[in-house]
């Protein structure tokens, strides 16, 4: 059996870096809370599966408009990027936002008139956008 732990607001009052639908580009959040899900399956030597999730309520400092910042990474998906010494591998970290703040407000400004189903239409996104490159 996997095992699963959880703990609360271990990144805190971190800084990270995130899109602002507001600011229309990357600025630096403030983490106001967050929990922090992992889950490990392995035997005494050997990781068989292993994932994280990170739920984060952020700030933004230049703006201060607040959102919900979700990311997860698995064991399995693997990336290769440029390091110092050549090719590393490394996790994929799959990020989701909300509110989307690649959705223009001004655009969908008569979201209202649309049928509910539209709208979930609207807001699809990719949820991976690492893994098409
Ligand atoms: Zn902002």
């Amino acid at each position: 059996m996997p095992r699963v732990t959880l703990e609360k607001d271990k990144t805190l009052n971190n800084i990270v870096d995130a899109p602002c639908g507001e600011c229309k580009r990357s600025t630096k959040h403030k983490v106001l809370a967050s929990i922090d899900l992992s889950g490990r399956e392995e035997t005494e030597e050997t990781l068989i599966y292993g994932w994280d999730n990170e739920y984060q309520i952020i700030q933004c400092q230049g703006c201060e408009t607040i959102m919900f910042r979700q990311s997860h990474m698995n064991s399995e998906d693997m990336e290769h990027v440029a390091g110092p010494t050549g090719w590393e591998a490394d996790y994929v970290t799959f990020e989701d936002y909300f509110p989307n703040p690649e959705k223009s407000r001004t655009g969908l400004s008569d979201d209202h008139l649309l049928p509910e189903k539209l709208q979930r239409i609207g807001d699809f996104q990719p949820s991976c956008p690492n893994k098409t490159v």
